[in-house]
């Protein structure tokens, strides 16, 4: 029977570098010592007076050869061996290699790359001369900054027009508890430049728009998209596609992410894999859906990764796959994703030959509009006339756990329109959620099937904290 053995990275050193190896053996065992009778110099790393050595496991498939008995580890047509051993993280080898252009403090500071051959003092150079562009100093920022400034990046320029608030400190990592109330960009570049003095931050104090992109990002050898909003993801897709540069995108949601490299020179762009974006409130934000705090941690990281490849030119890209991580689960997938043809921006007849109006093209606007044509009632107002009011909350049960107005009946938005007949007709009704866009929405609603004595609070549960009751929580 022949079986495939996959060789980690430490040990193809002894297997002449190659990454998989075919042998012959009828069980896990027999295919293991034909590897190490190809290979002696593997045998004394992989075996120990003939029983596997306790630091490396050898997987058939998805399972663990030590937990298969007898039956199971005989071997299939087919079947995958990997050698998986510990590794350490580091390195042990500590020669300092000399360079021209690093000086002594940064042959230091970056021994444990130069002595990979797979960066050397070649890469580290070239990690030295690169530029990369972070859209956003928030969740994913945090992360790629950190890394990126350590890993010695020469040049690394950040995008953002936002300040530190409380609700950013459980993952933005590189803002403190001290820098709330602080421009993101400031807090970023001091803790960026303490990491590393040797980079140079380049600050972009704005919104990116239509008008400012194409001059920003031209600046920069690499662009990682950090953002959290649909209009300016297709923004820097579309300005990346025009200028020919590589865009790492990451986007993460409560549990989940998403990375993948789009380079349409090279593979597919965003437009090729969602050529529309969703309509505005059908996928909820991380402001309004939440977000593991690690999840920007490691979804950043993964997106550091890609751009230090592609600087080094080391390693497969994730060009044209799509990778999904669940960590409720802790499951990694990969999906294939091809160039369109027909892709607007990066196909063989394109139609967008500029930068658009990304507001419009994602509809930004329409719900604000849809909310401001329903009656509004100000919490002053429904705090002075508590007693003839009818407040429904539509907000979900584990939301009123945070906070709530005292009296309220709770009707999720979701199941308003089962549940109408709950809601006093002849009452005064007031409506409320977190902000005043969903309970917008639902007395939209109620207005369309006949109720006429329905308004919405305002500023919803954040506005009454604000104007009437401070002691109720702001989230
Ligand atoms: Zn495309």
């Amino acid at each position: 029977m022949l079986v495939t053995i996959k060789i980690p990275t430490v040990l193809r050193r002894f297997t002449g570098d190659q990454a998989s190896v075919v042998v012959e053996g009828g069980d896990v065992h027999e295919a293991l010592r034909d590897l190490a009778s190809r290979f002696p110099e593997l045998k004394t790393h992989l075996f120990d007076e003939g029983a596997l050595r306790p630091f490396v496991n050898v997987f058939l498939n998805e399972d663990n050869v030590r937990d298969l008995d007898e039956e199971h580890g005989r071997l299939k047509e087919g079947d995958e061996l990997s050698i998986i051993p510990a590794v350490a993280g580091g390195a042990s080898d500590t020669r300092i290699l000399t360079a021209r252009e690093l000086s002594a403090e940064e042959m230091s500071r970056y021994n444990r790359h130069i002595i990979m051959p797979e960066v050397g003092v070649a890469g580290q150079k070239k990690l030295k001369a690169a530029s990369v562009l972070l859209i956003g100093a928030g969740g994913l920022g945090s992360p790629l900054a950190v890394y990126l400034a350590a890993a010695g990046v020469g040049r690394i320029g950040l995008v953002d027009f936002d300040t530190v608030d409380f609700s950013n400190l459980q993952r933005q990592i590189i803002h403190f508890t001290s820098d709330v109330g602080r421009p993101k960009l400031d807090s970023a570049r001091e803790k960026i430049q303490a990491i590393n003095p040797h980079v140079t931050v380049e600050t972009h104090y704005t919104r990116l728009t239509s008008e400012n992109a194409l001059e920003i990002l031209a600046g920069y050898d690499i662009v990682i998209d950090g953002t959290d909003n649909f209009a300016t993801r297709y923004l820097v897709n579309d300005a990346c596609v025009l200028l020919g540069k590589p865009n790492v995108y990451g986007s993460i949601f409560r549990f989940e992410g998403q990375v993948s490299v789009f380079d349409a020179g090279h593979g597919p762009c965003y437009r090729c894999l969602y050529p529309e974006p969703p309509p505005p409130g059908m996928v909820p934000s991380c402001a309004e859906g939440g977000v593991l705090g690690i999840l920007p941690g490691t979804v950043g990281a993964l997106q550091a990764t890609e751009a230090i490849k592609l600087i080094l030119g080391a390693g497969k890209s994730l060009r044209g796959r799509l990778l999904l991580f669940d960590a409720l689960a802790m499951q990694f997938r990969e999906v294939r994703i091809r160039k369109d043809p027909a892709c607007p921006l990066c196909g063989e007849n394109p139609s967008i030959r500029g930068l658009i109006d990304y507001d419009e093209f994602c509809g930004i606007g329409a719900p604000e509009e849809e909310g401001s044509l329903v009656p509004e009632i100000s919490p002053r107002e429904v705090a002075e006339n508590r007693d003839r009011l009818l407040l429904i909350d539509v907000r979900e049960p584990h939301e009123v756990d945070i906070a709530r107005i005292g009296g309220a009946v709770l009707i999720p938005v979701g199941g308003l329109a089962g549940r109408t007949q709950e809601i006093d007709r002849e009452a005064d009704v007031v409506v409320y959620c977190r902000s005043g866009k969903r309970s917008a929405k639902a007395v939209r609603h109620l207005l369309d099937i006949g109720f006429d004595r329905v308004r919405n609070l305002r500023g919803g549960i954040l506005a009454w904290s604000d104007e009437v009751d401070p002691t109720v929580p702001k989230y």
